[in-house]
């Protein structure tokens, strides 16, 4: 009998995580086939340090053929260009790969056209891919030379909010460590109704913890509004106010790879795939996605659009549910393994410069029964404890352990 074909596009977090655990699950006997536009992992959480220096590319990334060769899982540097769910195969610019099981990993992309002005040449920078936080690192050492006022935050409908967050309080903790505090004024901008409401609908004290550190660090805030305008020195915000800027770090919204949104049986509107709780596509049940990728449902409405974070937690978890599910498929078996976005627990350090914020709670989004942020400078040390795990981890293919 032939072996199952398992085609995984994408080889980040999500991607890396489901073709070794599916090759796991079935020690072996399967053949396993990443297809990846990158040829290099991206620990992403990082790119929040490497514009101030703390970080160069090669200290956030690692090749993938050799933790693939060393899996035995063929890898190929390529883009997916176009699938073809009926024919089960996609193009790609490395040729045509057929599949009889697909797992879609390709993350999301900036949209950088809701709000005009973020951009990899600024003038707002973002910090969203390595180019841009390489840029955005440029336009951070001539501010150094030239100070002026900065504003940090995220575009209506970004779901990044952590990110945003932890480079306000980098940013702020440089500019006092560059002995610049007094002469920068420092603004947070954000659609999310509330400071700390993080796209997940807050934390039970988050509120009164973020003023504290913002009130502490001189930080203005603006929250539940848009921006309508980004201009060479001007910030338009879409609740009248303007805002002067020489340096700005705004995050914008996401979208899933143009290659998922031409396909519309398995996209919705923003790009990404609409799966079930064992992951698999609503329409074909030998095609599965998972992290960024894979579309999560807004539980609520909001003035200005908010959405809703898709860390790395959730998309290990959701790569090794369809890991197993592909698993017990290929063994004639029912695809059992499940959990809902929202029901995982959610686990995240916040980093400040020199202190930070640990986060737990029970389940992403409400309603939960625990949920607590524990401030101190422990947290910093935790998440450059976890950068170097996580790192560790994935370069060896440890992928099973927490
Ligand atoms: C600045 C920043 C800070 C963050 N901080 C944290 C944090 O502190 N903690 C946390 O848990 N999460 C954090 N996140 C979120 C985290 O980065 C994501 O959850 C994670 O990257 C999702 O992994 P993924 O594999 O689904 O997607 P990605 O990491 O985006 O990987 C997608 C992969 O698909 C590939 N690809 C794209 N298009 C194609 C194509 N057409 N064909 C083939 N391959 C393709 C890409 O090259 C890449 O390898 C942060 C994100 C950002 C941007």
């Amino acid at each position: 009998m032939t072996r199952a074909r398992v085609l995984v596009l994408g080889g980040n977090f999500a991607g890396l995580t489901a073709a070794l655990a599916v090759q796991h699950e079935l020690d072996g006997d399967v053949d396993v086939h990443v297809v990846s536009a990158s040829d290099h992992f991206l620990f992403t959480p990082s790119l929040i340090w490497l514009p101030f220096g703390k970080r160069r590319a090669e200290d956030i990334t690692f090749p993938l053929a050799p933790t693939f060769a060393a899996h035995d899982i063929e890898f190929t540097h390529a883009a997916a260009t176009r699938i073809d769910l009926d024919g089960r195969k996609v193009e790609t610019t490395a040729g045509v790969v057929d599949y009889d099981y697909l797992v879609i990993a390709t993350g999301s992309r900036p949209d950088l056209t809701t709000v005009a002005g973020i951009g990899e040449d600024g003038p707002a920078h973002h910090i969203s891919t390595l180019d841009a936080a390489t840029r955005a690192g440029v336009g951070w050492r001539a501010l150094v030379k030239n100070p002026g006022p900065v504003v940090i935050g995220a575009a209506q409908g970004a779901s990044c909010f952590g990110a945003s967050y932890e480079y306000l309080f980098n940013v702020a903790h440089q500019l006092k460590r560059a002995g610049l505090d007094d002469r920068v004024t420092l603004t947070y901008v954000s659609p999310e109704p509330f400071l700390g409401h993080f796209g997940i609908g807050g934390l039970p004290h988050g509120e009164t913890l973020l003023r504290t550190f913002m009130k502490r660090a001189h930080i203005e805030h603006v929250v539940d509004t848009g921006i309508s305008e980004i201009g060479d020195s001007r910030i338009s915000l879409t609740n009248g106010r303007r805002l002067e800027y020489r340096y700005a770090m705004v995050m914008p919204p996401f979208l899933g790879q143009q290659v998922i949104a031409d396909v519309p049986e398995i996209a919705d509107d923003t790009g990404c795939v609409r799966v079930r709780e064992t992951y698999q596509t609503k329409t074909r049940d030998e095609v599965y996605a998972v992290g960024v990728a894979a579309a999560v449902d807004v539980p609520w409405t909001s003035a200005v659009p908010v959405g809703i974070p898709k860390t790395g937690f959730p998309s290990e978890q959701q790569a090794r549910a369809a890991a197993r599910n592909i698993a017990a498929q290929v063994r004639g078996d029912a695809p059992e393994a499940h959990t809902a976005f929202g029901e995982m627990p959610a686990v995240c350090i916040m980093d400040a410069g020199n202190n930070g914020v640990l986060i737990l709670a029970d389940r992403m989004l409400p309603p939960r029964k625990h949920g607590v942020m524990v401030p101190g400078p422990q947290s910093h040390g935790l998440r450059v404890a976890f950068e170097k795990y996580s790192l560790w981890k994935a370069q060896h293919g440890y992928v099973n352990l927490p």
